[in-house]
Order: C-alpha cells, then structure tokens, then sequence
C-alpha cells in the first residue's frame, strides 16, 4: 500500500503515515499528533494496515472463565466499584474448594483458561493463592490458571514478608501458568496519585512483569484510560510499555480498558466518549510495535464497538467469560458472559475471521457444533 492510497482528511498525518507504510518506530511526538487527529478514518485505517500485516483477518477469541477469589480489599482506588472493605456485608473470601466448585458448575464446554483476580486483602498470605491455584490444577489438570496482577503480587510479597521474585516461584510452583496485565492505570506518578495512591507505582509493576518474563512466563498489558488522564499520559504509558518489551519480551496483548465510572468516587465524570475508545485502539496499535496482540475487551467496550474495533487496529475480542463482575460493579451494561456460537457470530458479523486460541495464543481447532 503506499501513501496515495490512504485518504487522510487530515493532512498532518503524511508523514506518520509514510513511517507506518515503512515499517517504521513511530515517536513521542507522533503520538501525540494522533491523539490530537479527528480523522479517526485515517489513523483506523493506518492501525488496520498494521492490523492486517501481522494478523490478516483473524479475530482471536478464548474459551475462559473469570473468577473473583475476593472482592475484599484494603485500597480504596477511586475508579474501582469492585473492592469492598471487610465489615461491608457484601465482601466475600472464596475458599479454595469453593473455587473449585465454582469452576466445575460455571465451566463451559472446551475451556482451556481460568482467570482470577481479586482484592488485596491483609489476612491472605501466599499460601491462600498457593493453595486456590493448586487445587485447579488438581481438578482441571488442563487449564491454564492466568492469576494475579502485579498490584495483587507486589502486595502478597509485602504480606507474606517475601520477594516479587519469590512469590513469582511459589505461584509457578503451584501451577499459575500466566499472569493479566490489570492494576497497570497509567503510570505516570502524578496520575496514579489522584487515581490509586497507596497501590503499587508502575516501577513495581514493571518489576513483577520482569521477573516473570526473565523467568520464561508470558503476560498481557493494559491501560485504563477516559477518566483524568490526558492524551500525553496515554502515549507514555504506551511508551513505557514499549520500552519494557524491547527489553524482555513477554507481553502478548494489550488491552485498552475503557474507564466504566458507575459506583465509583469518580462517578461524576462522564467515562470516555466512543470516538476515545475506538482511537485509543487505532493508536495502541500504531505505537506497540512490538506487541503481537490488541484486544477490544468486548466486556468494557461493549460488543458493537468492538465490532468496529477489529477494522481499527484490534485483532482479539476476548472470550467466552461467563460471569463478569468487576466492570459490572461498575456500571457495565454489556452481557456477564458470552457464549462461543455467539462469539463466532460476534465477528463473522463484522467479516472477520474467528480463530480460537489458548491463552498462549496457539490456535486450536474450531468447536465443530458451532463452527
Ligand atoms: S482496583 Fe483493585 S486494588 Fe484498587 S480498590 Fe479495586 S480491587 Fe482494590
């Protein structure tokens, strides 16, 4: 494709443009100029050529179930519905045999990811964690376990009186096979300070996804944008992002979360309009370079815009779930789970190609029934 086959309505965008066509590192300042572009046309455009290059018409799907083990939590972050102090009637802590019954009745068929995430919770030590992801392993010998993020890791470590790394062995250990990228926020220190004051800065967090990516482990990243961040802390996240996967790998997918404020101490902000999420996806795509996947979290952006999404940069929509609560807390309108025939539809409807994966994004067979 070369440049003259690109409408841009904006012209400031040639010489972006021109890098992309080339294969070229797009700078700070490119990225602000796309922040700073209406013509979501043409930056879609650019982010679907990447899109396309490394991925063709493939949208990657899972079979997966999330799982809360807690929604107790100690911090008090101000865009969060899902955490609960312990004296507040609705906290719960699942025992370990109560996640594990809990999988066996909410499982669907061909499930080969269980994803836990929770609160930060004092009275809970690494043996707690240890002990919920082995007893999955036991009863689903098959399943991958993608448990914890670093801000859940960073505090078990405090806890437990033990090092990221150490935590890190006793998880493997156990059988956690993968780790999300959430509690990411946007890292710049004068943001997190407004947003998330007392949970683990972003050098903590990049300390936990060292340790696991020199370790041989894969994880996702993520950003949660729309609420008081600017167009510049957006592109440094991205940037810092970037840095860390020149330098240790690891990271298979990023994934823009769109800020959901119901329930939460920001609920008098409006959330990001649909013209952010769908060029925060275009330009997510343009500036990860090195970060195979992008993913239209269907749960937060909502299935029709993460329709549209897989024509601006994303090639993943994320999987079946089945019982969604953190971003429901939050106001989400969007259904608690999806089916696979649904998810199939979901993209075949906006003249994709679905593919299913594994959490390591190996492609396996499509489910026959619904195929
Ligand atoms: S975002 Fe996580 S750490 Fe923050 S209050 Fe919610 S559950 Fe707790």
């Amino acid at each position: 494709m070369t440049i003259m086959a690109i409408y841009l309505a904006d012209k400031n965008l040639e010489p972006i443009a021109e890098k992309v066509l080339a294969g070229e590192r797009l700078t700070r300042e490119d990225g602000h100029a796309l922040y700073a572009s209406f013509d979501l046309p043409g930056i879609g455009t650019l982010a679907n050529h990447v899109r396309e290059r490394l991925h063709g018409s493939k949208t990657y799907y899972n079979i997966n179930l999330h799982i809360n083990p807690t929604n107790t939590c100690f911090m008090s972050c101000r865009f969060c519905a899902f955490g609960r102090k312990a004296f507040n009637e609705k906290s719960y802590i699942l025992k370990p045999e109560e996640i594990v019954e809990r999988a066996r009745l909410r499982m669907p068929k061909g499930c080969s990811e269980i994803h836990l995430v929770g609160g930060l919770d004092p009275r809970l030590k690494i043996e707690y964690y240890c002990g919920y992801i082995s007893a999955l392993k036991a009863a689903f010998p098959e399943v991958h376990i993608k448990t914890l993020t670093p801000v859940e890791v960073v505090f078990i470590a405090r806890m437990s009186k033990m090092t990221i790394g150490q935590v890190i062995e006793r998880l493997a250990d156990a059988g956690m096979g993968s780790m999300p990228g959430g509690g990411a926020e946007i890292f710049d220190s004068e943001i997190r300070e407004q947003i998330c004051e007392h949970k683990c800065d972003a050098e903590g967090w990049f300390e936990t996804h060292r340790e696991l990516h020199t370790r041989g482990f894969k994880s996702n990243c993520t950003m949660l944008y729309g609420h008081i961040e600017e167009p510049r802390h957006r592109i440094d996240h991205l940037l810092r992002l970037r840095d860390h996967q020149d330098l240790y790998g690891g990271f298979q997918c990023f994934i823009p979360l769109s800020f959901h404020p119901a329930n939460t101490a920001f609920s008098h902000l409006p959330g990001p309009s649909g013209f952010l999420e769908l060029q925060t996806i275009a330009i997510s795509r343009l500036m990860l370079d090195n970060i195979p996947h992008i993913k239209a979290y269907w749960i937060m952006l909502g299935i029709k815009q993460a329709q549209v999404a897989q024509w601006l940069g994303a090639n993943d929509i994320d999987g079946t779930v089945v019982h969604e609560e953190i971003y429901h807390d939050a106001g989400a309108k969007t259904p608690l789970g999806m089916t696979v025939a649904d998810i199939q539809r979901t993209i075949r409807e906006c003249g994709r190609t679905p593919v299913l994966r594994n959490t390591i994004y190996e492609e396996l067979p499509e489910p026959a029934a619904v195929g």
